[in-house]
Order: C-alpha cells, then sequence, then structure tokens
C-alpha cells in the first residue's frame, strides 16, 4: 500500500510517497515559489536521477497537479497511475482545540482549519489549500489531517493554561498548544524503543533543535510540557525567532520606534534568534560556528545562549517530571552538530549525565552517545515527520 504525505507552506509543498509494506521513500520531492514568479518542481525518484521541472505554479492545485504528472512520468515517475495511492496525509499545523488525533478529512475537519486561520496564518490556509488540491486531483481518495499540534493537546492543564484572564482561554482558546509535535511523538516513541525503556512509564526529554526548535517532555509517550506555546515563537532561541522574552519588551520597542504590534511580531519572528542576536550573521547554525571560530564575538554569544536556553528547559523538565530516563536530540542541528550536544550535555554533569565523545561522533543515525554509566541515556534519534504521518495515514484508512 502506497501513501502520499503532503505538507504545504504558504509558498512550498513539500511530499513523499513512501511504501508502508516496508516503509521505504519511492519518490520525494519539492515544488518551491507557488504563487511567486520563477516556481520549480524538484522530484528525486528513489534510485533514479532527480528531475527538475520549471513551469508557473500559480497556486497548490496546479502544484499539486505537477506532482502526479511526476509521479506518473514515463521516465523519472514511480507510479502507472494514481490508483495505486491508497490515501494521502497531509501535515496540518493547528486543529485549535477541536481536533488532536489525527482524522480522515471531511467538510467538518476542513470547517475548523479555517476557523484556525488566526492560529496558524501561515501554515493553516496552505495546508487547506493543500487538501483541497488533493482533492481535486484525486477525487474520492482518502485525505488524513495529521496535526501538529496533536501531541501537545495531552499536556496537562497546569502546563497549558497560561496565567492570564481565563476569559481569554474561554473565548479564544488561548493556551501553549506546542508544535513539532509529530516530531516530539515519533522521536520519544523512537527513543523508547531504541533505549529500551519501560514503554508505558519512560520519562523522556527530547530536543528537536532545528531552524525552528523546542524542547519536550513526556511520560510514557505522554506529553507533560513543551516550549513552544500559542504560536511557535515561545520557548527556544531558534535561526530566526527570540524563544522567550519578557512580553513588556513588544511595547517598549513599539513605542521607541514607533512600531505597531504586528511588525514587531514579525522581527521576533523573522529577524531575532542566533540570526538577531548575532548582529545579522545567519540563522544558519553552520554559519553562526563558522563565524565564532573566526572570533565573531556576537555570533559566540547567540551560540552559548542557545545551548544555555536548551540546558535550561532540560533543567525545567527533568523538574516537571521529577526526573529523566533519557534525552534525545533530532533536527538539523542536534542530528548533526556533536559540537552542540556536547555542550549542552556539559550542563547536566548534576544530572549524572556523561557524554561518550567516540560515541558522540556521529551524524544522522540513531546512536545512543552517553557514556556507559551514564545516569541518563543520551540519544541521537533522527526524526522522521513523513513517516509518522504515513503510519497514522494508513492506520486510518487500512
Ligand atoms: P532543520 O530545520 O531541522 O532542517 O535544521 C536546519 C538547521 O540545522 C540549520 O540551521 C543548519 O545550519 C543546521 N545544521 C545542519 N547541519 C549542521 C551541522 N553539521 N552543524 C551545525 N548545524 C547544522
Amino acid at each position: 500500500m502506497k501513501i502520499l504525505v503532503v505538507n504545504c507552506g504558504s509558498s512550498s509543498l513539500k511530499y513523499q510517497l513512501i511504501d508502508m509494506n516496508d516503509e521505504s521513500v519511492i519518490a520525494k520531492g519539492l515544488c518551491e515559489r507557488i504563487g511567486i514568479e520563477g516556481s520549480k518542481l524538484t522530484h528525486q525518484p528513489a534510485g533514479k536521477d532527480k528531475y527538475v521541472v520549471e513551469n508557473p505554479m500559480p497556486d497548490h492545485t496546479v502544484a499539486i497537479q505537477m506532482v502526479m504528472d511526476a509521479l506518473q512520468d514515463k521516465e523519472h515517475g514511480v507510479i502507472e497511475n494514481t490508483d495505486e495511492i491508497a490515501a494521502i496525509g497531509h501535515r496540518v499545523l493547528h486543529g485549535g482545540t477541536v481536533y488532536s488525533d489525527s482524522c480522515i478529512v471531511n467538510e467538518d475537519v476542513k470547517r475548523v482549519i479555517r476557523e484556525c486561520f488566526d492560529l496558524g496564518p501561515l501554515h493553516n490556509p496552505a495546508n487547506l489549500m493543500g487538501i483541497e488540491a488533493c482533492e481535486k486531483a484525486m477525487p474520492g481518495k482518502p485525505n488524513v489531517a495529521v496535526w501538529d499540534t496533536a501531541f501537545g493537546m495531552k499536556m496537562p492543564e497546569k502546563a497549558y493554561l497560561y496565567a492570564i484572564p481565563h476569559e481569554y482561554y474561554e473565548k479564544y482558546s488561548i493556551r501553549r498548544y506546542g508544535f513539532h509535535g509529530t516530531s516530539h511523538m515519533f522521536v520519544s516513541g523512537e527513543a523508547i524503543k531504541f533505549g529500551n525503556l519501560d514503554p508505558e512509564n519512560a520519562k523522556v526529554i527530547v530536543c528537536h533543535l532545528g531552524n525552528g526548535a523546542s524542547v519536550s517532555a513526556s511520560i510514557g509517550g505522554k506529553c507533560v510540557d513543551t516550549s513552544m506555546g500559542l504560536t511557535p515563537l515561545e520557548g527556544l532561541i531558534m535561526g530566526t525567532r527570540s524563544g522567550d522574552i519578557d512580553p513588556a519588551v513588544v511595547q517598549f520597542i513599539c513605542n521607541k520606534e514607533g512600531k505597531d504590534v504586528n511588525e514587531l511580531l514579525n522581527i521576533l519572528n523573522k529577524k531575532s534568534g542566533v540570526l538577531g542576536m548575532s548582529g545579522g550573521v545567519s540563522s544558519d547554525f553552520r554559519d553562526i560556528e563558522a563565524a565564532k571560530k573566526e572570533g565573531n564575538h556576537l555570533a559566540e554569544v547567540a551560540l552559548d545562549a542557545f545551548i544555555y536556553r536548551v540546558a535550561k528547559y532540560i533543567g525545567a523538565y527533568t523538574a516537571a517530571m521529577n526526573g529523566v530516563d533519557a534525552i534525545a536530540f533530532t533536527a538539523g542541528v542536534g542530528e548533526n552538530d556533536k559540537a552542540s550536544r556536547k555542550a549542552i550535555c556539559e550542563y547536566l554533569g548534576y544530572l549524572g549525565v556523561k557524554i561518550d565523545d567516540e560515541a558522540n561522533d556521529v551524524r544522522g543515525k540513531k546512536a545512543v552517545i552517553s557514556a556507559e554509566d551514564s545516569k541518563v541515556k543520551v540519544m541521537l534519534i533522527p526524526t522522521n515527520e513523513e513517516l509518522a504521518i504515513a503510519r497514522d495515514t494508513l492506520a486510518l484508512v487500512k
């Protein structure tokens, strides 16, 4: 059975066609610059050459049609026709407080995605466009919504309610939702299996450290707390997002610079994080590390602050769970950057965390990177959101 996984951004569409018999990726690709001049599809069939098509893509419907054409292309395709695709799994950012378990898309699901446009202004409209494009391209095929907020929706009230007047939760569902949920769920589950931990009671902290970054705490795979909030802006220092700051900073800068709140939120989302802290060096952690090596003080501070913030969250979440059995690193920085992993773990000596430098000299594959006598198992677990989405989709349509 083949499942197509679709992840739509406002001007992009990522896809993977997965054979669920052995969970192998048959083809994957990316549509870029949808709705903008210079649209391009890059299609990568497994074991064959990359195939690039440069054609205007005015909207997601055209993009999906181009994906369908590439998948069925005589030379570069991997399927005879779309009958081979059993269902389509979509990453959907926000289901508000209504939906959190993955579900087959119907009119009510689409209504909720639409009602949550203001909770996920960049992603929800694109996610809905992707679903509607697939409905048009493959009428009658089941589309499944897998919510990025699902993991965080299991948090207890004390973790998800903000200390603001309760009426705002009642009126507008203002709460901590948490994001990267599919990744946190997948990685915590894999960490329990790979680390031979108790599936019911294991206390796991997942550090998803990429351009967007978040930490979660879970017991037996159930989320206890997570660092992103109502939006992905809260929590860690990220590539371009500030993470936690005193909300009064917003008012202060607005008054001083004559900006409105929307402008400032844009700055906190897109011009802050290590990009902002480093004085504009880059949002890419590799560039920040290179600048630090060349003696750039602000780049060094940005990297130190990023690591320090991760370590603070690990400490807080260890307290929240009254212990921790395993810490798992994932995503671009977490999977590739041994120096950051080591630097974070150096803060955790009080927990009995000990890194094995040789074991930590690894990239992009599952590994235990802590020493034999470490009190906490530290692991590298590559995330695979597409596979997690495909598994949920299969479970619903089988
Ligand atoms: P992601 O958002 O998960 O794709 O992660 C992207 C981030 O991972 C970028 O900021 C990259 O600079 C970072 N990254 C990838 N490889 C490395 C590496 N070897 N060392 C440091 N950062 C890396």
